[in-house]
């Protein structure tokens, strides 16, 4: 049930669960919860469709489209929300570029062989929709938490809104995201963050531009200085696209006097090919921007309360797996939050068992991400070895393979580039070189 200011008679004042956030941790999680039978409030302090407050320029991969269809979200969100793309395209600091059709590289693979961009506004109002179907599932945007209700034990029973409301629940759930209000209340611990690999990262929409792949609009670009910053560019519908700029922090600190679009757009001219791609369009939108973005996980619950989504595990978005962790995440707080319901386990062995749980599920792709932020933003790696080895291992079908099935969770993320996929791939490539030039 979708609440409007006229059904404010009909609110219930005591849930099962509460849940604050509404997009992919918040709303995943009310629907796995509802299905398990239990009551559910779900409040956000946005006004859907919005984008959410932590910029994000998205793509959704295979096994996050596997996620969605399970919370009843259809394909066709996604591709309706943005563009769908069949290929990348990486280009070394103008040296070269190599293609990784993304369907070739998913070759054995049952799963769907292609990826989408999103915009989050249309795709997190689908999410919040989707709520309306649920009997057991109260949703109320624009409702701001502004403080956690807590007993003489210190136990987390409810919330309290801007307007005095209070509501209370058995377990309070901040699926609030990174800057977590309830994580901040509830004083709960970082843990495993990772700190040598931080980035900013600016990003806007345009409309228009000069393209020189034949099918740009399916195909994603990145950009690599390998000098400690790197772009993308992906179309989000027909004619526009987004453009991003991630740099190492405070590579090039913006100067005081300096706007944010002229500071991005200063960024976007130090790689004269990407400058030459968007010559002749127009930027439609504002530019977003953070700087300084951590890497971690907090402390995932206590007495009353627990985290989920970027909450409770927040990472650089560059390989993509934000609202695929999100989702998994929920999923399997939910299965820990139903059997606590019926009393399986203890409330300690209910927020135990998920900590594991969710470490299992995320840490070595966590650690796997900080190796890529490492690799390919903060290393400077020598020009002999941009334009003599990274062709030949990038170019290599089973590099791809290994690859893509790495960032889709097909293959465990730790040790997917083993010195030996890499030797091989290297070897391979010389192979091809010496073909090339004797045909
Ligand atoms: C630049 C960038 C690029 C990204 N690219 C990708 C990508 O390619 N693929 C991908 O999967 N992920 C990507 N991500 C990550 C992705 O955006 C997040 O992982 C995802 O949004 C986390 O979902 P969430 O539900 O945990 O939190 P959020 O989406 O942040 O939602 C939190 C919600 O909580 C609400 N809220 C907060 N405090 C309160 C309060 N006190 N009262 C009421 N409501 C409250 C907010 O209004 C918000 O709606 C990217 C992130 C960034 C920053």
């Amino acid at each position: 049930m979708l609440i409007t200011d006229l059904d404010l008679g009909e609110i219930m004042t005591h849930y099962d669960a509460i849940i604050i956030g509404g997009r992919p941790a918040g709303a995943s999680l009310a629907v796995h919860l509802a299905r398990g039978g239990m009551t559910v409030l779900v409040v956000d302090r946005a006004t859907f469709p919005s984008k959410p407050a932590i910029p994000s320029m998205p793509l959704i991969l295979p096994h996050t489209l596997d996620l969605l269809d399970e919370i009843g979200i259809p394909e066709s969100v996604s591709a309706n929300a943005g563009s769908k793309l069949l290929r990348l395209l990486l280009e070394m600091n103008g040296h070269y570029a190599v293609e990784i059709d993304f369907g070739q590289a998913m070759a054995g693979d049952s799963r769907r062989p292609y990826f989408y961009s999103i915009r989050r506004d249309p795709f997190d109002n689908a999410l919040w929709e989707n709520l309306s179907q649920f009997d057991n599932i109260t949703a109320r945007q624009e409702f701001g938490v502004t403080k956690l209700l807590t007993d003489d034990a210190g136990k987390v029973t409810g919330i309290e809104g801007a307007n005095g409301e209070q509501i209370t629940a058995d377990v309070v759930v901040g699926a609030d995201g990174r800057f977590s209000f309830v994580a901040n209340q509830v004083n709960a611990a970082p843990f495993n963050e990772v700190s040598d690999y931080n980035t900013d990262f600016y990003f806007a929409y345009w409309r228009g531009g000069t393209y020189d792949h034949e099918d740009w609009s399916h195909t994603m670009h990145v950009y690599s200085s390998t000098q400690g910053y790197q772009y993308l560019i992906f179309p989000v519908s027909d004619n526009e696209v987004a453009v991003s700029v991630q740099m190492v922090h405070d590579l090039f600190p913006k100067p005081a006097n300096q706007s944010i679009e002229d500071y991005y757009e200063a960024q976007l001219q130090k790689y004269p090919q990407l400058w030459h791609q968007i010559q002749g369009a127009e930027r439609i939108s504002q530019v977003w921007g953070m700087k300084n973005i951590r890497n971690g996980y907090r402390e995932v619950g206590g007495n009353g309360w627990v985290l989920v989504g970027d909450a409770a595990h927040y990472k650089d978005s560059i390989d993509g797996q934000g609202i695929y962790d999100a989702l998994l995440g929920a999923k399997i707080l939910a299965a820990h939050l139903i059997d606590w319901k019926a009393g399986k386990h203890s409330w300690e062995a209910a927020v135990e068992q998920y900590r594991a749980a969710l470490l299992d599920a995320t840490y070595d792709m966590f650690m796997e991400t900080q190796g890529r932020l490492k690799r390919e933003v903060h290393d400077e790696p020598p020009q002999f070895v941009v334009t003599q080895i990274l062709r030949r291992v990038m170019e290599d079908p089973t590099y791809q393979k290994q690859f893509i099935g790495y960032a889709t969770r097909r293959f465990e993320p730790k040790g997917w580039a083993s010195p030996q996929l890499m030797l091989e791939a290297l070897v391979r490539g010389f192979g091809r070189d010496l073909r090339k030039l004797f045909s």
